[in-house]
């Protein structure tokens, strides 16, 4: 029989956080289902969709319009999580944003902006999912981050700082929380296919492809598999790990 978890998916509406939504219910996938709460931004009616996704099956699906930069706000979301669902045994932090420029034309705001949705933003939910999991006496956090956390890139020094933030975040979580048996590891998805990269062109897209050995742009449901196996009792041995679904391009 498949075991029943609970779980927390912040940024859940669109792209690789819908895809992780939807393999974390999946109970066909790695011997488990959850029950998801999952925080989106502003689309209310991709938040709909995805619920109606669910109606009829035995998982509970629920979307929560939040804003992960705020750390009452995340207090409140773990504890609807408690509430609807007794338990809070997954939490993966996907919510990001970019907002690109040359670091010369980079404004104090889009710098701040980018820290808050992407770094602060797994401070908030990490500290409040933190007490349940340790009296529940376990815990899985996975923390999506970037491969430009590791290489950086031009125009993206807000952006990197943010990934390369969560690397250095989820590895110290991980020494802290380990003897409470809470693993903490974090993902590198590569050039993955969601509305984030829609904006690049045919010849951006040709450039990023010649450093991609397997030859073709990710999707979101390649970044969800790995998410959905390190929250798996398969990955019971595995914490402060930082692994990249970037089809080869960072090795
Ligand atoms: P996306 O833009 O398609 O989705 C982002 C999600 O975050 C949305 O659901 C949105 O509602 C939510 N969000 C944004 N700001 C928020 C806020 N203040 N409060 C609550 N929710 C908020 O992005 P994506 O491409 O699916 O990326 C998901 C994650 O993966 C991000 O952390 C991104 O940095 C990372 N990532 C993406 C790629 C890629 O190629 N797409 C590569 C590496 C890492």
């Amino acid at each position: 029989m498949s075991v029943r978890k609970s779980a927390i998916v912040t940024g859940g509406t669109r792209g690789i956080g819908r895809a992780i939504v939807e393999s974390l219910a999946d109970g066909n996938l790695q011997n488990f289902s959850a029950d998801v709460l999952f925080v989106y931004n502003s689309c209310e009616t991709c938040a709909k969709e995805i619920e109606e996704q669910f109606k009829n099956t035995d998982v509970n699906v629920i979307g929560i319009q939040s804003d992960v930069t705020s750390f009452d706000k995340a207090q409140e979301v773990v504890n609807l999580a408690l509430e609807k669902f007794g338990k809070l045994d997954i939490l993966v932090n996907n919510a990001g944003i970019t907002k690109d420029n040359l670091l010369l034309r980079m404004s104090e705001k889009d710098f701040d902006d980018v820290i808050n949705v992407n770094l602060k933003s797994v401070f908030n939910y990490t500290k409040a999912a933190f007490k349940p999991m340790m009296k529940q006496r376990g815990g899985r956090i996975v923390n999506i981050s970037s491969i430009v956390g590791i290489i950086g890139n031009a125009g993206q020094s807000n952006y990197a700082a943010s990934k390369a933030g969560i690397i250095g975040f989820t590895k110290s979580t991980a020494k802290e929380f380990a003897s409470r048996n809470i693993t903490v590891n974090a993902v590198t998805p590569g050039f993955i296919e969601t509305e984030m990269t829609a904006a690049l062109n045919e010849k951006q897209r040709e450039a990023l492809l010649v450093n991609i050995p397997l030859k073709r742009i990710g999707q979101s449901q390649d970044v969800a598999k790995l998410v959905k196996f390190l929250c798996s009792s398969n990955a019971d041995y595995i914490t402060g790990q930082v692994i990249s679904v970037d089809g080869g391009m960072v090795m």
